[in-house]
């Protein structure tokens, strides 16, 4: 798979899919989510509604609506309570459960945003670590590329960091 990180706004990528760091409720928020909704249309609402939220760390899909993306993938992060509270394990299992829904639907390209690094705070350089190891492992057939879609340039470096590093341990 084809791994990459890039500083833009999520809501302007032409992917398959974008995934949205979503609150429990599924019935948008601030942040990423509030942004996606906005720019996908009251539809997106619509849709979200009859699904009955979500628990943390699992995925919804629902049509991309007025996006350039075709889906959107809902994923509640945890909130970071220190570590101590299984968070890497749910955070694992947002991209995971990602990467399933979007190999079921297959998408091609998939954006990730840094969930749960925002409103949630999860330390960035942990939540990168775990995203670009998880999304790494993945062996399904799709999605054929993976776009961690940074917002600042700080977590722009700090992927970049990250995925040099797991480059050059698969070369080796
Ligand atoms: P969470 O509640 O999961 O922490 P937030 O939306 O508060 O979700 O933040 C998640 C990440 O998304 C943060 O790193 C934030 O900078 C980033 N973000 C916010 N808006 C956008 C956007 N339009 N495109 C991409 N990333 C965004």
């Amino acid at each position: 798979m084809i791994i990459r990180a890039i500083l833009e706004d999520i809501t302007a990528l032409a992917v398959d899919a974008i995934v949205n760091a979503a609150n429990c409720s599924l019935l948008g928020g601030g942040g990423v989510d509030g942004a996606i909704h906005r720019a996908a249309g009251p539809e997106l609402l619509k849709a979200c509604r009859p699904l009955g939220g979500c628990k943390t760390g699992e995925a919804r899909i629902t049509p991309g609506f007025r996006l350039s993306a075709k889906y959107v993938i809902h994923t509640p992060g945890p909130v970071w309570h220190g570590g101590n509270h299984r968070e890497p394990e749910l955070l694992r299992n947002c991209y995971r459960n990602s990467l399933e829904l979007a190999n079921g639907r297959q998408c091609r390209t998939v954006a990730f945003p840094g969930i749960s690094t925002g409103v949630y705070s999860y330390p960035l350089r942990a939540a990168s670590e775990i995203a670009v190891k998880t999304v790494s492992e993945w062996d399904g057939r799709f999605p054929e590329e993976t776009i961690f879609c940074c917002f600042s340039r700080e977590a722009l470096e700090i992927y970049q960091e990250i995925l040099k590093y797991h480059q050059t341990r698969s070369l080796s």
